[in-house]
C-alpha cells in the first residue's frame, strides 16, 4: 500500500501554496526591479518601450517560434489569433466544449459559428476523430485546447486538418512548455495562444502571448493587436476593423521577470505531480492523469478521474470529503459543457440579431447531447485538483494521505 510509505507527522488541515496570493506564485525583487525601471523609464506603452519586445522576443526563443505577439489577456491571444483567419459570417470554427469561455467567444465576435467537437473522456482533450466528425464545407479553423497542460494528440489532427486546409490554433494557456514528440505546444498548428492570467503557470495579472511560424499570421496578429494600424509601412493606415489588444510596459516587465523563471515553475510542477502519481497509483477506481502518447504534461492543474461505475457519484463526493481537508477542488472543472452557457443555448450576441449564429447551418448548432458522450462522461468522472510549483514534498505527501483515507471513506 503507497498509505505506508507516507510519515504520519501531517496537521489536520492543509494550508497549501495557492495561484491567488503571494505564497504559491513566483512575483518577487525581479519582478520589482524591471517594473521599477519601466517606470522610471517614463514610457509605459509597449510601441515605445523595451520590456514587451523583449519579453516578445525571449518568448519567441523559449517555445522555438520565429514570431511572438504579446497582448491583453489570453481571450485576446484567441481572438486575434481568429482574426487572423479572416473569416465571412457563418464560417465555422471547429474547437471543443470542455475549454475555457475566453476561447469560444472571440469566434463569434468574428462572425464565426463555434463548431463543438467531443473530447477523450480520459484526457479531456479533443481527437482527430471527434473533430473530423464536425468538418463541414464551411470550416475555415480548429481551435484545440491543451486541456489542464496536457497537449492533445497533434499528429492525427494535423493530418485531418492538412488533408482539409484548414488552420490550426492551439489554446496553450493551461500548457506552457508542454511539448509533443519533442516539439513545444503552440508551434505544433500555425498559431499558438498563452494567457498570463493570475492563476496560470506564468503571470502578469492579465496578459497573453501568440506564437507563430507563419508570416502572413504574424503580420495579421501584430495588426489586430494594433488598430489594424500599418505601423513602419510607406503609407500605413488602419486597414480593417480591429482592437487595442496591447500589453503595456508595465505587464511586459513582469511578464519578462516572470519567463526567466519558467523552467523552475514547469518542473517543479512536472517533479511534484509524479510524486503524486506514484503514491496515489494503487487506488481502486481513481486514475491519476493520463499522458497523451511521446508528451510532457505540464500541470497546469493535476486531474483525477474518479470510475463512475466503480464509486457512483465519486468526484462530488470524494471533493466534498477533500474540502474537509482543505483541498480546494473542483468536481466537473467548467461546471457544464461550454454549449450548454446560455450565450450559446439563447444565442444572445449582439443586439436582438443572434448574429453570427443567423448565419449557421442548423447542423452546426445542434447541441444535442448525444454527440457528446465523451464530454458528458469527461465532466461526470473529473476531479480537478489545484496544483503549484510551490508545493513541497510534504505537502504532497499530505495530498496523496488526503486521497488515500478519504476515497478509503468512499466505501465505507
Ligand atoms: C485562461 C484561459 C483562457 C483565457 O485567458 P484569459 O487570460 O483569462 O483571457 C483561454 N483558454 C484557456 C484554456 C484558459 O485556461
Amino acid at each position: 500500500m503507497p498509505a505506508t510509505s507516507i510519515p504520519t507527522k501531517l496537521p489536520e488541515k492543509l494550508e497549501l501554496p495557492s495561484d491567488q496570493d503571494s505564497t504559491g506564485r513566483t512575483l518577487g525583487d525581479r519582478e520589482v526591479k524591471y517594473v521599477t525601471e519601466a517606470i522610471r523609464s517614463g514610457t509605459l506603452t509597449s510601441t515605445k518601450g523595451t520590456f514587451t519586445k523583449r519579453f516578445e522576443t525571449a518568448f519567441a526563443e523559449k517555445v522555438d517560434a520565429k514570431h511572438a505577439i504579446a497582448c491583453a489577456s489570453g481571450s485576446a491571444a484567441i481572438h486575434v489569433a481568429v482574426a487572423a483567419l479572416k473569416l465571412e459570417p457563418g464560417d465555422e470554427v471547429i474547437t471543443t466544449s470542455i475549454t475555457d469561455m475566453g476561447a469560444l467567444t472571440p469566434i463569434l465576435f468574428q462572425g464565426g459559428i463555434p463548431v463543438f467537437a467531443d473530447v477523450d473522456p480520459t484526457t479531456w482533450n479533443v481527437t482527430a476523430h471527434s473533430i473530423r466528425q464536425r468538418i463541414s464545407e464551411k470550416t475555415r479553423g480548429i481551435i484545440v485546447t491543451h486541456l489542464f497542460g496536457n497537449p492533445c494528440d497533434m499528429d492525427p489532427i494535423m493530418e485531418v486538418a492538412r488533408e482539409h486546409d484548414i488552420p490550426v490554433i492551439e489554446d496553450c494557456a493551461q500548457a506552457f512548455l508542454a511539448t509533443y514528440r519533442g516539439r513545444q505546444v503552440g508551434t505544433l498548428g500555425d498559431i499558438g495562444c498563452f494567457s498570463l492570467q493570475q492563476g496560470k503557470h506564468i503571470t502578469t495579472g492579465e496578459g497573453g502571448i501568440c506564437v507563430t511560424n507563419n508570416e502572413h499570421f504574424a503580420r495579421e496578429i501584430f495588426l489586430f493587436v494594433n488598430k489594424a494600424w500599418g505601423y513602419g509601412d510607406a503609407k500605413p493606415d488602419h486597414y480593417y476593423s480591429a482592437l487595442n489588444y496591447r500589453l503595456s510596459e508595465l505587464q511586459g516587465a513582469v511578464a519578462l521577470a516572470q519567463l526567466e523563471q519558467l523552467d523552475e515553475v514547469v518542473s517543479s510542477r512536472v517533479s511534484g505531480a509524479a510524486k503524486l502519481t506514484e503514491l496515489i497509483s494503487d487506488l481502486d477506481g481513481i486514475r491519476p492523469p493520463v499522458h497523451t502518447v511521446e508528451s510532457v504534461h505540464t500541470y497546469w492543474k493535476y486531474c483525477l478521474s474518479i470510475d463512475a461505475e466503480r464509486h457512483p457519484e465519486g468526484a462530488p463526493r470524494l471533493a466534498a470529503l477533500l474540502r474537509e481537508r482543505g483541498i480546494a477542488c473542483a468536481p466537473r472543472y467548467i461546471q457544464k459543457p461550454a454549449f450548454e452557457c446560455e450565450v450559446f443555448r439563447n444565442q444572445r450576441t449582439l443586439g436582438d440579431s443572434r448574429f453570427p449564429f443567423n448565419h449557421a447551418r442548423p447542423e452546426a448548432t445542434d447541441y444535442d447531447r448525444s454527440h457528446f458522450p465523451g464530454t458528458y462522461r469527461g465532466l461526470e468522472e473529473v476531479l480537478v485538483l489545484p496544483w503549484n510549483e510551490a508545493y513541497t514534498q510534504e505537502h504532497i505527501e499530505a495530498i496523496a494521505r488526503a486521497v488515500i483515507e478519504c476515497v478509503e471513506q468512499l466505501d465505507a
